[in-house]
């Protein structure tokens, strides 16, 4: 998709966060760090600018389910979320 994309009544879509607010300046850092996995967010996803879309689908980036759900940190220390980022950085690579 190398064309602008304008939505009949929204707008035009801002290529950064690829959602629809106006003339609006954008807010969205799509460097910011997931606050699941950890990695840059890249786009927004449904699940707001502070998750990325894969953790948002509950799969990694390579499209693999997670093997287990994940819970916030004050439901279960943070033993979730600490698996994840270590599974992350596995599939990230050296
Ligand atoms: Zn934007
Ligand atoms: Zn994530």
């Amino acid at each position: 998709m190398s064309e602008k994309y304008v939505h009949p009544t929204l707008g035009p879509m801002c290529p950064t966060c690829q959602s629809f607010h106006g003339d609006d300046a954008c807010t969205f850092d799509p460097l910011a760090a997931c606050a699941l996995c950890g990695l840059p967010v890249g786009v927004l996803s449904l699940g707001g600018p502070n998750v990325c879309p894969a953790c948002d689908s509950g799969v990694f980036r390579d499209g693999t389910r997670w093997e287990r759900p994940i819970f916030s940190e004050h439901v279960d220390g943070g033993r979730s979320l600490r698996w994840l980022q270590a599974e992350v950085r596995q599939r990230a690579g050296p």
